[in-house]
């Protein structure tokens, strides 16, 4: 918890962000969840009835500015709103959690959000993807070292005490 920013949220004059304006009070959100860090609320342009999003109430624009123990309370908040869903009695057989990062990845809104929406057999959710590609292993190896290679802390990413060489 200790290197959680715990700072006011700092709203520029004039800063067109929309969810800033949310936390500010000054657009309206129909609110789900909120803590000192995040909020959550129903989005206005929903994939499937009742899709939430949560974000922090600091403004970042990208995953990487945000710290760690932001984010991990993030997705904790994420997980209380997802289990409401499936408590409320509104239709929700499944979650899908999706966050946009970058505009290759279709961000659209540039402060971080997390969308968490229920689904149900016979909604209109599609995910349109090639999902025939098998590389061998030996690429993938050879992209997970690549990977492990690139930590800005070289103890990260290590799956057990024997470490991987
Ligand atoms: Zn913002």
């Amino acid at each position: 918890m200790s290197d959680y920013d715990d700072s006011p949220v700092l709203i520029e004059p004039g800063n067109p962000c929309i969810f800033c304006e949310i936390v500010a009070g000054r657009a309206p959100a129909s609110v789900t969840y909120e803590d000192n860090r995040v909020l959550g609320f129903l989005t206005v342009g929903p994939v499937t009835p009742s899709h939430l999003m949560v974000i922090p109430k600091r403004h970042y624009a990208f995953v990487a500015e945000m710290d760690e123990e932001t984010g991990a309370h993030l997705f904790r908040a994420s997980m209380r709103m997802a289990a409401a869903l499936r408590n409320s009695g509104l239709r929700c057989e499944g979650v899908n959690w999706f966050l946009a990062d970058g505009e290759a990845a279709f961000q659209e809104i540039f402060h971080v959000h997390l969308h968490v929406f229920p689904r149900f057999r016979g909604d209109t959710f599609k995910l349109d993807a090639d999902w025939s590609v098998h590389p061998p292993r030996e690429e993938l190896d050879a992209t997970a070292a690549q990977i492990r290679a690139a930590y800005a802390d070289p103890s990260a990413g290590r799956h057990s005490s024997e470490g991987l060489g």
